[in-house]
């Protein structure tokens, strides 16, 4: 924001001496009023969603066997955030946190268990939500989008009609549309594990959008993450001409794990470890790209996954590092994942301690486009410009972690107390409540292993103080994800 806002005052300047120039020489008019240099246009935004990758999943975050140059790159020329959070730890509600930058369970996004979205789900996104794409439309942004949606597939539903010019991918989890038939519960854990060897991308019969239109079904997913890759590159060549927003979320690591046939085999981390490597090989690309271009300077670009690794699936999952638990739980490993901020000669380079999510992404985006957020409505989101742009302190001191649409935990602070926990995944587990709460300090123990509560009851105390007020805040939408399909055993 540093240079954004010294770029103005030296546009202001610049503008004031080409009035002063016109009003003494008529005929110098227009030689000077062109010259714009690269800082001075409008920042373009690039999100790079993951799918279902864990805190510890990256070079940059310790893992020790998965190899990510580029994204390790990225973090240390830009932020590298540790406290950086989803709105939710399953796919749906997640993605309708990044875009609208509200609590899913405002917009009817979250569901009373953990349940998401499916190939015969009737409803989707509501029209009345307004996306980060719809709200850089009225700064003039071109918008596209690459990859997996799951925010509803029926035409209305789909991105071309939520603020995106383009589409190009699939409107939910690659694991969707299964040919196979399943018998029990078990059996579809089994698909990742001793069975996984005879799985083929026809086993999931996946559309391909461009816009509205399937344009290839199964998907072939072994390719999947390079086409997207191209995609992407193409469209930003494509519209730099104009500010742009590009939101490429893979449809990887998520299970089925597919790789291009160069990525096989690369990865001591094995299958897994490959599937990271080509998405890590797939942001060099969009990096180079972007320098190639001249577009690096004023580009932001951010990495993030949607929710922690799903731990049933196990060696065909990932890892949240030191975190507690992954996927589904309102654990920090559902919750928190990598966070990674890269704007060469705009983003102060460092490690950020401090409380970030998804969410925020709108309402800073909306900052620096200079969008006024909308006032009708709960919004969720923050604006991180002070610590992305200087030395300033994120504004975010909460969080709250709901599974489906109950609060489960929340976090102010150092400290996170539990009030309610459940075990995920497993069949008939059902919420365990806590009185008094769980109470761990994540900051001095971030794998939520001591229960303080006993020694720091003003602390829950506290929490419970800002919990109140959250909920007496809090208006829920309808529960738009409250249907179930009959392959649907696991959600
Ligand atoms: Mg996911």
């Amino acid at each position: 924001m540093k240079n954004k806002k010294l770029s103005f005052i030296k546009q202001a300047l610049f503008v004031g001496m080409v009035i002063l120039t016109f009003s003494c020489n008529d005929q110098d008019k227009g030689i000077a009023v062109n010259e714009t240099s690269a800082e001075d246009k409008p920042m373009n935004f690039v999100i790079i969603f993951a799918d279902d990758m864990g805190y510890g999943d990256l070079g940059v975050y310790g893992h020790p066997t998965i190899n990510t140059p580029n994204l390790d790159r990225m973090a240390f020329e830009g932020q590298k955030w540790t406290n950086f959070y989803v709105g939710a730890s399953v796919c749906t509600p997640s993605r309708a946190a990044l875009l609208t930058g509200r609590l899913p369970l405002r917009s009817g996004m979250a569901s009373n268990v953990v349940r998401v979205l499916h190939p015969n789900s009737k409803n989707g996104l509501p029209k009345s939500e307004i996306t980060i794409a719809e709200q850089l439309k009225k700064a003039g942004y071109s918008t596209g989008m690459v990859g997996k949606w799951h925010l509803g597939h029926k035409p209305e539903s789909l991105p071309v009609n939520h603020g995106f010019d383009y589409y190009y991918g699939i409107p939910y989890s690659n694991d969707m549309d299964l040919t196979r038939k399943l018998t029990s519960y078990g059996d579809y854990w089994k698909l990742w594990t001793e069975e996984y060897k005879d799985l083929t991308p026809a086993d999931f019969n996946v559309p391909m959008y461009r816009g509205t239109e399937i344009i290839e079904r199964p998907v072939d997913q072994s390719t999947m993450t390079k086409r997207y890759t191209e995609e992407t590159t193409k469209w930003i060549r494509d519209n730099r001409e104009k500010p742009f927003f590009m939101y490429l979320a893979y449809n990887l690591p998520h299970v089925p794990l597919f790789a291009s046939d160069e990525s096989m085999g690369r990865s001591v981390r094995g299958l897994y470890g490959d599937v990271v490597e080509e998405i890590d090989d797939s942001v060099g690309q969009i990096m180079a790209m972007l320098e190639e271009e001249g577009l690096a300077e004023n580009t932001m670009v951010i990495f993030t996954s949607d929710n922690g690794p799903w731990l049933p699936t196990e060696i065909s999952g990932g890892s949240a590092g030191l975190l507690r638990n992954g996927k589904g739980s309102t654990w920090e490993g559902g919750f928190r994942e990598p966070g990674i901020f890269w704007s060469p000669g705009n983003i102060n380079p460092k490690v950020v301690m401090e409380m970030g999510t998804t969410m925020d992404l709108f309402t800073t985006f909306s900052s620096i486009a200079g969008v006024p957020v909308p006032d009708d409505r709960i919004i969720d989101g923050v604006d991180l410009s002070p610590v992305l742009f200087g030395e300033g302190k994120s504004p975010r001191k909460e969080l709250f972690y709901y599974l489906g649409r109950d609060l489960f935990a929340a976090r102010v602070g150092a400290y996170k107390a539990h009030m309610i926990t459940q075990e995920v995944y497993v069949q008939g587990a059902k919420q365990v409540s806590h009185n008094p709460p769980l109470l761990f300090n994540v900051e001095e123990d971030p794998s939520e292993r001591f229960n303080i509560a006993n020694q720091y009851p003003e602390q829950i105390q506290k929490i419970m103080r800002v919990v109140e007020l959250h909920k007496a805040n809090m208006k829920a939408g309808p529960d738009l994800l409250g249907e179930r399909g009959p392959e649907n055993l696991v959600e």
